[in-house]
């Protein structure tokens, strides 16, 4: 028989995780219990000194949201996973988990917004550092920005919203040369289109909010650790390769090897910062997952057909999804997403701004939404709505056009999107 490792991701989607014995619910059950029954003093004695596994207390592990971790961290082919209570939250302890005040780390400017504020300005307000690295620069551009108290490399695989895929093994192999580890946000992307793993990354995580759920449900995260990294080679982590002071002495290298990373991550942060989510989210997750496999090639099918469709109207001005021949990133997505690059696009409507309006006004089918990556097709306009307050040459320093239009393609018949789209793009025109 097969170990559960060796599973394809379709079948670890539904099997990893939660395995019930002789007589006990078949699907995963919501343990709803902040509080765990010991039989003795010693044992609890044991647990607290981290010498057995088991369950303390719900801010730090629950049954029900460690058997999600165990499915994405065997989806995304890790060696463990701590989940969180949303995406935003899994960025900020990755990073933070080995970075202190004084210290800086290399992120990528093709990252989400919400990534590019947590660390430029909240983390600035920390002492750290953030040096951007734009996708044009060359190797040693990029090396010239790393010095003897950069701790890391951050990325995201299909970057939200501009779409730029990025260069995994690149930056991976860069990091590595300097001792450090690559961190990727594999959210747009999922375990199913991309295991960044495979490719030389250390640490991924994921708002699992998006396509991980894919219902528009639950918020939360996920940080996975691909148990590569060594942290105790070059002394660079003392952190992880010295005793922790506030768990009386531990050295998480030693303990616990592989897991040194993410077993620092749970017991001590998600200890102090209490970002945990509730054991109802993970169960709603978990239901995500079972049909991620399913669903995300559906959404890159028909974001791949409305995209060519989008390419071929005489309404439509530019049209930037990388699934596409003309995208720029042609060659990184034959390497890195040759099954499919998920469900998000973006356009421009002919005519501008104004036009932009009455294109999204005229839709029927698709709403507008400010969240991506789920079941039902939605859009978002970001001149008239996240970035009204801009003007026009603002919005291009910004990175978004006036007639930017964001598009999540949902799971519907990609026929009734395209209707939708084509009655919608001539309104916008009149
Ligand atoms: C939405 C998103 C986040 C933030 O996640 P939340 O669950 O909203 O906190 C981080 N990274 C990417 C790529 C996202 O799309």
């Amino acid at each position: 028989m097969k170990d559960q490792k060796d599973y394809k991701i379709e079948t670890k989607a539904v099997q990893s995780g939660y395995t019930p014995s002789n007589g006990q619910p078949r699907v995963l059950p919501i343990y709803q219990s902040t509080t765990y029954k010991y039989d003795s003093s010693d044992y609890l004695g044991e647990l607290f000194d981290l010498k057995v596994d088991g369950h303390m207390y719900s801010r730090i592990s629950n049954p029900t949201v460690s058997a999600v971790e165990e499915r994405i961290s065997d989806m995304e082919g890790g060696v463990g996973a701590l989940c969180t209570s949303s995406g935003q939250a899994a960025t900020f302890i990755s990073v933070f988990n080995i970075t202190s005040c004084g210290q800086n780390i290399i992120a990528s400017t093709t990252i989400y917004g919400g990534s590019t504020n947590l660390l430029a300005f909240t983390m600035k307000r920390m002492g750290i550092e953030v040096r951007f690295a734009t996708p044009d620069m060359t190797d040693e551009q990029i090396e010239a920005l790393i010095d003897d108290k950069t701790r890391l490399i951050f990325g995201e695989t299909i970057a939200n919203p501009v779409l730029k895929v990025f260069d995994i093994e690149r930056y991976a192999n860069l990091a590595h040369r300097h001792g450090i580890p690559l961190i990727v946000d594999n959210t747009f992307a999922t375990p199913v289109l991309c295991r960044p793993f495979e490719f030389g990354a250390d640490i991924v995580i994921h708002s699992t909010t998006k396509y991980m759920d894919g219902h528009a449900s639950v918020v939360g995260g996920v940080i996975v650790d691909s148990g590569n990294f060594d942290w105790a080679a070059n002394g660079r982590y003392p952190e992880l390769s010295t005793p922790d002071e506030s768990y009386h002495g531990i050295v998480y290298t030693e303990s616990f090897g592989k897991k040194a990373y993410i077993t620092k991550a749970r017991t001590q942060l998600m200890r102090d910062l209490g970002m945990t989510p509730a054991p109802i989210a993970s169960y709603i997750l978990n239901l995500g997952l079972e049909s991620l496999p399913l669903r995300i090639v559906r959404h890159s099918e028909n974001a791949l057909a409305v995209a060519r469709y989008l390419e071929s109207s005489d309404k439509v001005a530019w049209v930037n999804y990388p699934g596409l021949e003309s995208s720029p990133d042609r060659d990184l997505v034959k390497k890195y997403l040759p099954n499919g690059q998920s469900g998000v696009i973006s356009f421009g409507v002919k005519g501008g701004r104004d036009a932009a309006v009455k294109f999204m006004d005229s839709l029927r089918l698709a709403q507008i939404v400010v969240h991506v990556a789920d079941a039902r097709t939605s859009v978002l306009h970001p001149a008239s709505t996240t970035h009204r307050q801009l003007t026009d040459e603002q919005l291009v320093d910004a990175g978004v056009s006036p007639d930017l239009i964001r598009m999540s393609i949902g799971i519907e018949n990609v026929d009734d999107i395209i209707a939708d789209i084509e009655q919608a793009l001539i309104k916008s025109q009149k």
